[in-house]
């Protein structure tokens, strides 16, 4: 079905009291409410029986259920027929409601997965080279603890500013380590959260 068919069937099979519980509002027994679009005392905002909508006296606005959505999301006419279809359960734009639309949002999520893949790839790798630092900066540490066991002898300072060297290494390793962990989670999170919200797009 074609955007504008989707968008007439809405029309038809939605109401502006479905719509207006679904945001919370409830007009009075005039059938009017204060409208949320300006800055409204007297309720100003009237809503007509069946598909005839609502208008505004205050401000003016007014339409049909997808303007009144529209005006509420500040958001285009697509998103707004997109939406009303999904809260409200018709089924009508899905899937091939604009198949050229269809083809820029797969193209977009599969350029997201990319990006994503290779920034959690990245710091995978950036993860396993700072591991193997650890690692060695660890064995160094503990070879010359178990040689210091061995030949007990005055540490002069030049050893000593040697191990606090590797100390400081290695807890700035550990340190990169929970940052490469922390960036993998945040990606993670971040295209999750792009998959949920592509209708916005
Ligand atoms: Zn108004």
């Amino acid at each position: 079905m074609t955007l504008s068919g989707a968008a007439r069937r809405i029309r038809d099979l939605v109401s502006m009291d479905q719509v207006l519980a679904f945001y919370g509002y409830r007009p009075n027994r005039h059938g009017t409410m204060v409208c949320p679009f300006h800055g409204d005392h007297d309720p100003s905002l009237k809503i007509y029986q069946g598909s005839r909508g609502w208008y505004c006296y205050g401000c003016g606005r007014g339409g049909s259920v997808i303007d009144f959505v529209m005006a509420h999301e500040s958001c285009s006419f697509r998103t707004a027929v997109l939406m009303l279809d999904r809260v409200f359960s018709l089924g009508l734009t899905e899937p091939g409601l604009d198949p050229e639309e269809d083809e820029r949002e797969r193209k977009w999520q599969a350029a997201l997965d990319a990006w994503a893949g290779a920034a959690v790839r990245y710091c995978g790798l950036m993860k396993r080279v700072y591991e193997e630092q650890l690692r060695q900066l660890l064995k160094k540490y503990q070879e010359a603890e178990e040689m210091n066991e061995k030949y007990p002898m005055r540490m002069g300072p030049e050893q000593y500013a040697v191990l606090t060297a590797w100390k400081e290494d290695s807890e700035y390793t550990e340190f990169k380590i929970s940052q490469a962990d922390q960036l993998i989670r945040e990606v993670k999170e971040w295209r999750r959260k792009a998959g949920r919200v592509r209708l916005r797009w």
